[in-house]
């Protein structure tokens, strides 16, 4: 019988094996994907890492956690060694974090008390924008730029390759190709059917608690022992663009012009399909790849297993472009649409929450009681990677009945322990579902 088993080894899961190993405890986790991870949310070297918020604000809470966790399992890594190995450089790539407001949305830009954080946060809106950033906004529009150590782009391949490390130095044992096609509750335990996919054998498993960290495959893990889970989280699948501006006119590029651009990355839009790019990649010939995409462009998904062969949906290629080449052109750099190279672009997907907050919560088993020896890590959407070892440490503490008594910790875990998913799931009432 094991201790605990986690579901998956995206960067939630990954998140939480490290902090139950780093409390001591042993764990399983099973992992459907071979050690080279190629097919869910966490894939790709970039994510936005950002903590832009108003007071007490529970997702800038989770980024810094995470900065600080990053710091900690890096220095567990490096152990004494005089020269680390492992850096936060590997992790995160620090750079000004641009966020475009409509100016109706004063009274949002008015929680981030940016007169109290001068030293993180600059303004601007009208000609200010063009004498600060070197951008021409529309006179609708407000520029916010933060400027913190560890905010712009976090590398989430590189952070579970860390996180793996660390996992299996405390001890904990990671199986990969191992997916879990059964998941039962038992009188005080869990079994699990464990599908081998290198050797096509199943097991059964049993475990005393389960952390549920399977991303977009949450419902369907979960389709058994609480498939009311159905109604709060949806897989999405949303499209990951790769563009380039051609070489040859890179090259016409001015010193300045190449600095606006790197300092207008990574850029997040807070309006309409909510456009965001950074850069993904510097050549060696100082030449960039930005990844682009629509944090609200999303899709249903009838075939999670087969979204990743299907080829990327022209139309949305085209929306980049346009995005990239309009965003371009705020920062003054001017493009013909053949300037715009397409390098390439995959279909992504992950889980949506009904509230659209992520969930670090229990479960209610299907007598309608909750099951503290079950926590779903889930609904991260677009805005997990970020916060992951934030996540993490909630889970963590929830499966072991620990807790911090810091008032924003305690925030954290009430949002995301969602009390929506308490009173849903009395409304919905698991039975009638079964
Ligand atoms: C295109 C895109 C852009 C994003 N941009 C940002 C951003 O800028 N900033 C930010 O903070 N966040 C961003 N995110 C969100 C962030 O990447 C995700 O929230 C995060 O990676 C989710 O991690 P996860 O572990 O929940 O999911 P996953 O990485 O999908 O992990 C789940 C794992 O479970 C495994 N699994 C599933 N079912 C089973 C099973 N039955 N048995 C065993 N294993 C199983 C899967 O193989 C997978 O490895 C973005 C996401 C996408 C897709």
């Amino acid at each position: 019988m094991e201790d605990i088993i986690i579901i998956g080894g995206g960067l939630m899961g990954s998140s939480v094996a490290w902090k139950l190993s780093d409390y001591g405890q042993k764990v399983l986790l099973l992992e459907q994907q071979g050690k080279n991870y190629k097919s869910g949310s966490s894939l790709g070297n970039t994510r936005i890492a950002r903590s832009l918020g108003p007071k007490k604000d529970v997702f800038s809470y989770v980024h810094n956690q995470t900065v600080k966790e990053v710091g900690q399992l890096l220095h567990f890594l490096n152990g004494e060694k005089s020269s680390p190995k492992h850096k936060m450089e590997d992790i995160y790539t620090t750079s000004p974090v641009s966020y475009l407001f409509q100016k109706d949305d004063r009274e949002e830009i008015a929680k981030f008390r940016f007169k109290k954080q001068r030293k993180f946060y600059r303004i601007a809106s009208g000609d200010a924008a063009f004498r600060k950033f070197g951008m021409t906004i529309r006179d609708d529009q407000v520029l916010v730029r933060e400027y913190k150590k560890y905010s712009g782009t976090m590398n989430p391949l590189a952070l579970i390759d860390k996180l793996r490390l660390g996992i299996e130095k405390k001890g904990s044992q990671i199986k990969y190709k191992h997916k879990v096609v059964r998941l039962l509750k038992k009188e005080n335990f869990y079994e699990l059917e464990v599908l081998n996919t290198k050797t096509n054998k199943t097991e059964t498993i049993q475990t005393k608690k389960v952390i549920i960290a399977a991303g977009a495959y949450t419902t369907a893990v979960l389709k058994d022992i609480a498939p009311y889970f159905r109604k709060l989280v949806t897989p999405k699948r949303v499209l990951a663009s790769f563009l380039k501006i051609r070489d040859q006119r890179f090259k016409q590029l001015s010193e300045g012009e190449i600095k606006n651009i790197i300092n207008g990355h990574p850029m997040f839009s807070q309006s309409g399909k909510m456009y965001f790019s950074m850069i993904d990649k510097i050549e060696k010939d100082g030449s960039m790849v930005f990844k682009i995409g629509g944090h609200l462009m999303r899709r249903n998904i009838i075939d999670l297993d087969r979204v990743w062969t299907f080829e990327p949906r022209k139309k949305e290629i085209k929306w980049a472009k346009k995005q990239f080449r309009k965003y371009l052109e705020m920062l003054e750099i001017h493009l013909e649409k053949k300037d715009i190279e397409y390098v390439g672009a995959y279909n992504c997907v992950y889980a949506v929450s009904k509230t659209k907050i992520p969930f670090v919560t229990n479960i209610m088993d299907q007598d309608g009681v909750l099951d503290k020896d079950m926590v779903v890590v889930s609904g991260m959407s677009g805005v997990g990677a970020k916060g992951c070892l934030g996540y993490g440490l909630l889970a963590a503490d929830l499966l072991l009945g620990r807790g911090e008594s810091s008032s924003i910790y305690r925030k954290a875990a009430r949002a995301f322990g969602n009390p929506e998913v308490r009173l849903n799931t009395k409304r919905i009432r698991p039975k009638r579902l079964f």
